[in-house]
This record gives structure tokens, C-alpha cells and sequence, in this order.
């Protein structure tokens, strides 16, 4: 297949980066690199969404990765995977699962699923901090956004399923639901309640969100649902206020860099000094933009917030608070060529385990392996985000009372970057505004 044609059909089939990204998959598509990097490393603990699919759906993954290394001229791809999960799979390190697609084992660290650190851990290649993974000549994908290449391509399924797992205080399970069903419903009919004391997190327990299950929907972006409890480190960090983060980093930091330390872009010779941006904030009333640059080079892990400060500081609200002035001074850190960027030397012993960042969260309780039901279940309304990628919004195509099939084009892409998105359910449109359509099942 053509490189344009494969762009064309990912576009108008909604495939964005499923790893919660979103980034419009064809856009990643260029001439120019040897080597595709495919992310299945879920790094994040509690999660289990990627391995069940690569136990279920393998064939129909390896497909996609040969469609995009056929139509982009890649000869190499790696799929990367966790040493712990790699076990699970039965996989050994460099197997062939296709020809030219290898295992990469990856060390059982966090945060393994950052971009930057995947591509050197399966390359021994730094990306430029600022710079884009294919100026190292690599394209980097998700598991199931290949899948869902494959479906794309080979059976004429646009996106209108999402994968993910649901963990913590409760049997865990993988599903495949409709993109767009409430929260509610999926509990409901799954007969789980959320206790008094307990939060839903939309991801995982380090990057994820809190939602309201009451009004949250399941969009391209969730991989996972945790119900947690919210006396753990995971979450009493994501209740604390913003406002409160930022003045205990005017008043608490005691200037000993362990959060730089500790920092796994910091690790990799990225000069993204976390205790520098509490020393801004704590001694300036206004900030320079210019001074918080490098802002823009971290991953949001949460390794110096939950791990490596001993005052309650977290340097990620306070860098979050950073990107945020960088944003409005259309501002980022831009690589200089004539750095080169090496890992330290410590980088192997500073990395943070994987058991010991899920006892940090309060997590290591919750070890037991899902189940998985990939028995379809009706849903009786399901609400479609016109923006559930980066991007512009998708233009709706359909008006109150059209009836729709499952897998039909109910909004367009708009001008530039932007996708397709599709009715996940049969039914009847009953609403359509600018940010949302509304459909309710046929009865
Ligand atoms: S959240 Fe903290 S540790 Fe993680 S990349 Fe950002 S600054 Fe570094
Ligand atoms: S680890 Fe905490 S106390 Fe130490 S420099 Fe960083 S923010 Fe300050």
C-alpha cells in the first residue's frame, strides 16, 4: 500500500495514538526512518490492556506493523515489551515474531512507556531534547493503535471500540466497549460500585486522572479505570490543590535535588533540572517564560513527586504550572546541534523498579492478573467527543433524528490536523452540538 493512500485511510478511519496520546496516527507516518518502535511496555502498574490484546490479537497487530513498515519503507520493528510481561507471552529476548520484527524485552522499570526512554532502550538512541523521535529515524507506536491499523485496512473497521482494564479495589478485568458509553453504564453493567472512600483515575495510577464516573465517558484516549482508594500516595497527590502544591514549593524545598536525581529525562543527559524549577518559583514573583524552558522536556512520570521528595513537594505541579506559561508564550526548549546528549552514567542504578514505584503508590496490594470478557455488550446511548485527538474538532455529518450503523462516518475531519469519528452504536442521533453526538440505541 502507498504511504498517501495508508495516510488517507487511517485519517478517515479515526486511528489516533491509543496509548492515550491521541495524536493523529497518519500525521506520524513519513519517509525517513529505519526502525518502528512498537510501545507495548504499559508501563503504568495496574494495567494489562496492551498484554491482553497481544495474547488475543497478535496476528491481527503484526499485520499492522508490516502494513506501516511496508508503506513508510521501514525494514526494522521492535516490539517492546516489559521483561515480566515478555515472561507472560513466553517471548525471548530479540525473537522473531515476523520477519524483520523482533521482542525487545525491556528492563522491568518505570516510567519504560516514555517515548524517549523506550527509543533508547530498544536503540541506544538519544532523541535531541525538542526534537521529534524521527530525527533519530524512528516512528514509535502503541499496540493497539496497530491493531487498529490492521482493522482499518483489512476489515473496514474505522475506530469504534476502545480496549482498556479495569483494577484496584475490585475484580479486575480487560473489556472491549463502544467508544463513548458512559462510566456509569460500564460499571453498572459490570456490577461494580465505587465505595464511598474510593476515586475512579482515568489511566494509571502515576499519569492518570480523577473523574466523575457519574458524567465521564470511555473516548479513544482511556486505557484504563482504576477504583482506588484515596488515602494512598497515588491519589492523595492528584486531591491536593494546585494552589496548595505551589506555595509548599515556595516554602518546604530544602535544595537537596534528589527529585533531579531520581528525574528519567534528567537521566538521559536531557537538562531538565526538576529542583531548579521550585527554586524559580520560589524566589520570583513572576516568572520568565525564558527561564522555564526547559519545562517542556518532561514526561509527567511523577517520579519527583511521589518518590524522591521527602518534603511533600511535588516539582511536577510546579513544571505542570511552567508548561502552562509556555503554552501561552508559544514557548518550548529547542536542542541546540552542537550538544550532544548522552545518558549518565548512573542512569542503570537510579531507575526506578517497577515493584518499588508500585509500592510508592500505594499499589502493590493489587497484583492479582485480569481477567479478560471480549463479549461485545449492548449499551443503550453512547456520547461521541468531536475532539478525542489532538487537533481540530471533527465536523459532524448528521443531524437530530438520522438514524446510524455502527462504524459509520458521523463527523469528518476538519482542515488540518484532525480525524473521522464514528457511531460506535446503532441508533437514532438525539443531540449534536459543537463538542459532542449524541446517539441512543434502536429499541
Ligand atoms: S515528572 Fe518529575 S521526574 Fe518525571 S520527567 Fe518530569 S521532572 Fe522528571
Ligand atoms: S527533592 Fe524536594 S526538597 Fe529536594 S530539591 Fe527536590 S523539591 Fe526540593
Amino acid at each position: 500500500m502507498e504511504l498517501n493512500e495508508l495516510k488517507s485511510i487511517l485519517q478517515s478511519a479515526g486511528v489516533v495514538g491509543a496509548g492515550g496520546a491521541t495524536f493523529p496516527t497518519y500525521v506520524k507516518l513519513a519517509q525517513g526512518a529505519d526502525t518502528l518502535i512498537i510501545n507495548a511496555a504499559e508501563c503504568e502498574p495496574l494495567l494489562y490492556t496492551d498484554l491482553t490484546l497481544m495474547e488475543l490479537y497478535m496476528d491481527k497487530a503484526l499485520s499492522g506493523i508490516r502494513t506501516v513498515m511496508d508503506a513508510a519503507g521501514i525494514t526494522k520493528a521492535i516490539v517492546g515489551v516489559k521483561e515480566s510481561k515478555g515472561k507472560l507471552l513466553h517471548w525471548s529476548q530479540g525473537q522473531e515474531l515476523a520477519p524483520g520484527i523482533k521482542a525487545r524485552l525491556l528492563p522491568d522499570v518505570y516510567p519504560m512507556g516514555d517515548e524517549i526512554n523506550l527509543i533508547y532502550e530498544a536503540t541506544g538512541r538519544i532523541v535531541p531534547p525538542g526534537k521529534l523521535p524521527i530525527t533519530v529515524g524512528v516512528i514509535v507506536m502503541n499496540l493497539e493503535t496497530v491493531y487498529n491499523i490492521h482493522l482499518a485496512c483489512y476489515e473496514n473497521r474505522p475506530v469504534t471500540e476502545k480496549w482498556l482494564t479495569i483494577n484496584g479495589n475490585v475484580k479486575p478485568i480487560v473489556v472491549c466497549v463502544p467508544i463513548g458509553i458512559r462510566v456509569q453504564d460500564l460499571f453498572r453493567r459490570l456490577g461494580i460500585k465505587v465505595p464511598e472512600d474510593h476515586v475512579v483515575i482515568d489511566g494509571g495510577p502515576s499519569m492518570g486522572r480523577i473523574i466523575d464516573p457519574y458524567t465521564a465517558i470511555v473516548t479513544k484516549a482511556t486505557k484504563g479505570l482504576l477504583i482506588l482508594p484515596n488515602d494512598i500516595p497515588a491519589v492523595v497527590t492528584k486531591l491536593r490543590p494546585q494552589r496548595v502544591q505551589l506555595t509548599m514549593a515556595s516554602s518546604a524545598c530544602c535544595g537537596c535535588s534528589r527529585c533531579t536525581d531520581l528525574c528519567p529525562r534528567n537521566l538521559l543527559g536531557y537538562p531538565l533540572e526538576p529542583h531548579k524549577h521550585i527554586r524559580v518559583t520560589a524566589i520570583s514573583e513572576h516568572i520568565n517564560p525564558s527561564d522555564v524552558l526547559s519545562a517542556s522536556l518532561c514526561c509527567a512520570c511523577g517520579i519527583c513527586e511521589i518518590a524522591a521528595c521527602c518534603q511533600y513537594i511535588s516539582p511536577r505541579a510546579v513544571i505542570a504550572d511552567h508548561k502552562e506559561l509556555l503554552a501561552q508564550a508559544k514557548m518550548r526548549f529547542t536542542a541546540s546541534e552542537h550538544v550532544e546528549y548522552k545518558a549518565s552514567p548512573e542512569r542503570a542504578s537510579r531507575m526506578m523498579s517497577s515493584a518499588r514505584w508500585m509500592q510508592y503508590l500505594g499499589v502493590d496490594k493489587y497484583t492479582a492478573h485480569p481477567e479478560c470478557d471480549p463479549i461485545k455488550k449492548s449499551f443503550d446511548r453512547v456520547e461521541i467527543r468531536l475532539s478525542q485527538h489532538i487537533g481540530a474538532p471533527s465536523v459532524p455529518t448528521v443531524s437530530v433524528g438520522n438514524p446510524v450503523r455502527a462504524g459509520q462516518i458521523i463527523a469528518s475531519p476538519a482542515g488540518g490536523l484532525s480525524v473521522a469519528q464514528h457511531a460506535s452504536i446503532d441508533g437514532t442521533v438525539v443531540a449534536v452540538d459543537d463538542k459532542r453526538i449524541v446517539i441512543e440505541a434502536t429499541r
